[in-house]
């Protein structure tokens, strides 16, 4: 029974292990699966990002192309200037991006401006894209950092050419400027959830256009950050999971690297967030795995009780039906005793004479039997009552079963106030010893008796003993040990006969 409960116990372990396994399983593997997914997002995005960007610069350029190509054939005199303005005029709604463009000289002074009026001694010579320009015989175009527009505050990337003269040299700038405000708007349109953001910056770091914008992070530069220091090292495109150093938010990157252009397109999604749809799917999970858990456990302990129930109803069965042997034995035991002496009783004088019969005659062994007398009982009760009779046929019995000395003797009370022994492979002789010394140990023992000629308690004894063919007959071996005790009587009691 306790291996059985074993069992449940191991069964339910084993249930519980796999249960638990399996759920750790899915649910890992579906956070797994959810992270990959949020990465797959965040590279497409990137993709769309990067293709929007591109072409934007390339327009930007290919216009830039263009003015340069008209400024350098027709020159920069007002006139041809004139001509232009009024030409990108009318082209101003094909490209709504665009917030202006405009037109140095070869000292930074503004030819044209495409959306306002020429400040009076405007003179952009001390910004990048014109310093760059001027000192990089490069015709490639330039996009410069971030500036804030000095007119209305206005943050804008510029995208910038040169342009020379008939003899090469160089004659000034064309540039167009991009507001920030036009990529936050594109940019707002994607969700990237509460912690998200979308970056746009140079290769070496430098930050464009930040969603969601935050007049601090212009200008700033990220080279020191994993993506640039780590990650863009070796990869162009990719995907990072760290925390930030800014806000200690822990998100997962997206980023990628333009084929064309030295620009990084970054996407970040809050990885907490990403992971809210799986966290109530885990926590679900949970919730009944727990159940589950907690339903088998409670079955198996209500099973575990009923094997203890029934372990220990078998238990008092078994130990009910143990008491029951016991008491049985102890039954047999008083059934075969004499209960006022202790001596084994008639029953079982009968029974033992019966079996050593046999067992002497199978062994071709002499048994011996002694009838036992006390003399002049009644007078002794009628002296001094039943009671000291009582005590008396004890105190007798104690002194006869003192003197036989083998385990296989047996002394009963054969009835009344006579007494048996059967002594097994004893002859008459033997028997005749043993009588002899009950006689004198009962005369040392000197009970007092005041109705018998002695003063004191004596028995008769009458002794038979029988071997081979005489053992057929039980009867006959008790009625010769009679007879010889009734010599005994008639010979004066307090003593012994043998049989003839
Ligand atoms: P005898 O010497 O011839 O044997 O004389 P006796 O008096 O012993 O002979 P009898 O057989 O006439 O008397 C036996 C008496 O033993 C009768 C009875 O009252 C008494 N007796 C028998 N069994 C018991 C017993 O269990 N307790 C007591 N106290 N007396 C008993
Ligand atoms: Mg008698
Ligand atoms: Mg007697």
């Amino acid at each position: 029974m306790k291996r059985d409960t074993r069992l449940v116990m191991l069964l339910l372990l084993v249930i519980g292990c796999s249960l638990t396994s399996l759920t750790i399983w899915k649910v890992w593997s579906s956070r797994e699966r959810a992270l990959a997914e949020v990465n797959v997002h965040g590279l497409n995005l990137t993709q769309a990002l990067n293709t929007y960007t591109e072409g934007i610069v390339r327009q930007s350029s290919l216009l830039l192309l263009g003015l340069v190509e008209r400024l350098e054939a027709e020159g920069n005199g007002p006139a041809q200037i004139q001509r232009i303005k009024t030409l990108i005029d009318s082209q101003q709604s094909l490209m709504p991006q665009l917030s202006g463009i405009t037109i140095y000289d070869r000292h930074g002074h503004w030819l044209m401006s495409s959306n306002r009026p020429i400040p009076a001694g405007a003179n952009s010579s001390d910004r990048a894209y014109f310093i760059h320009h001027r000192d990089d015989p490069s015709r490639e175009p330039f996009i410069g950092p971030p500036i804030q527009s000095r007119s209305n505050l206005e943050w804008v990337v510029t995208i910038s050419r040169r342009f020379s003269d008939a003899e090469g040299q160089f004659a000034g700038v064309v540039s167009v400027t991009l507001g920030v405000e036009n990529f936050l708007r594109v940019f707002g349109k994607l969700d990237v959830g509460q912690d998200g953001a979308i970056g746009l910056s140079y290769t070496d770091g430098t930050l464009l256009v930040r969603y969601p914008f935050r007049e601090q992070d212009m200008g700033r530069n990220f080279s020191k950050s994993p993506i640039y220091a780590k990650y863009l090292v070796d990869r162009s495109v990719g995907t990072a999971s760290y925390t930030s150093s800014l806000d200690g938010v822990e998100r997962l990157y997206a980023f990628r690297k333009s084929e064309s252009l030295p620009l990084i397109t970054t996407v970040a999604l809050g990885k907490d967030e990403a992971l809210a749809a799986w966290r109530i799917e885990a926590a679900l999970s949970a919730v009944v795995v727990v159940g589950l858990l907690g339903l088998t456990g409670l079955i198996g302990w209500f099973l575990i009780l009923d094997i203890r129930r029934r372990t220990e109803a078998e238990e008092a069965l078994r130990d009910a039906q143990q008491q029951l042997l016991a008491s049985n034995r102890q039954l047999e035991l008083l059934a075969m005793k004499d209960a006022l002496t202790g001596l084994a009783n008639r029953r079982c004088f009968d029974e033992t004479l019966a079996v050593e019969a046999r067992r002497a005659q199978r062994d071709a062994t002499s048994l011996a039997l002694l009838m036992i007398d006390i003399d002049h009982f009644k007078l002794f009760n009628d002296a001094l009552g039943h009671v000291a009779g009582d005590a008396c046929l004890q105190a007798v019995s104690k002194i006869l079963e003192s003197c036989v000395r083998r385990p296989s003797d047996l002394v009963a009370r054969y009835g009344g106030e006579e007494m048996a022994v059967i002594m097994p492979a004893t002859d008459s002789a033997g028997a005749t010893v043993v009588a002899q010394l009950m006689l004198e140990r009962l005369r040392q023992a000197n009970i007092a008796h005041p109705g018998s000629p002695f003063g004191q308690v004596s028995v008769s004894i009458g002794v038979a003993a029988a071997s081979g063919m005489q053992l057929n007959a039980v009867p006959a071996m008790i009625e010769a040990a009679d007879q010889a005790l009734y010599r005994a009587k008639a010979g004066g009691r307090n003593r012994l006969a043998a049989d003839a």
